[in-house]
């Protein structure tokens, strides 16, 4: 259930540091000490975030940022920059590569947390480990809790991630196709129906604090939670 964060960075010491500081943070990580180690790794198993050092044995990390930006299954990958360079320009190059912050070395672990947690907040808020609400709704990762209105309700694993994603995204609209792909994980080989299944028990299981309506079908398209009238 934990966030997984590839970290690629040559280095031994500073490895192990990043390593070491989300792992006890709850993340679960997994290393690269170049591009093509990188490379390798994320077409096995796409992570949820990249912590990319910009010198790397083989390639530049940028490069790297670049070509994750162009291909399909890994634009949106959130990737962190993690680097000696402190210069303006650089610092704008990396932004501009598509980089979502930009870390520079010597960094305090305590913020290196922070700006990994805050990058979740923006672009993933159910992977930030933080718990989250939503009209009634409120989802408490830490403690794998789901509540409505301050009660907790029960539901089957598949049903609590389906929610914790939805909640991290409330009122946008999300294809099965797209759900399997952020619930499920990629590479998964699930058919799209089953979404449709876990919906009905997600909102069979809310259903016991009168909040089914929250998980709306939006027809043609697919599936989001609102606490507006359904369409
Ligand atoms: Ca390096």
């Amino acid at each position: 259930m934990a966030a997984s964060i590839l970290v690629v960075e040559d280095e031994p010491a500073i490895q192990e540091l990043v390593s070491f500081t989300c792992t006890s943070n709850g993340f679960e990580v997994q290393r690269a000490e170049s591009v093509a180690a990188a490379q390798q790794a994320i077409r096995e198993r796409l992570p949820d975030l990249v912590i990319l050092d910009w010198m790397l044995p083989d390639r530049a990390g940028i490069e790297l940022l670049r070509e994750l930006r162009g291909g399909e299954r890994t634009k949106s990958l959130p990737v962190i920059l993690l680097t000696a360079r402190s210069a303006e320009s650089d610092k704008v190059a990396g932004l501009d590569a598509g980089a979502d912050d930009y870390v520079v070395k010597p960094f305090s672990p305590r913020e290196l947390v922070s700006r990994v947690r805050a990058v979740f907040r923006r672009r993933a808020p159910e992977k930030s480990g933080e718990a989250l609400a939503y009209g009634p709704l409120a989802v408490d990762p830490a403690r794998h809790e789901i509540s409505v209105d301050g009660k907790p309700v029960k539901m089957g694993l598949a049903e609590f991630k389906l929610l914790k994603f939805l909640i991290g995204h409330p009122e946008r609209v999300f294809t099965r196709a797209q759900l399997l792909d952020s619930v499920w994980g990629d590479h998964v080989f699930i058919e799209e129906r089953t979404v449709d299944v876990h919906v009905l028990r997600l909102r069979k299981a809310l259903a016991a604090a009168g909040a089914q309506h929250l998980v709306q079908t939006v027809r043609g398209l697919g599936y989001r939670l609102s606490t507006r009238a359904e369409q």
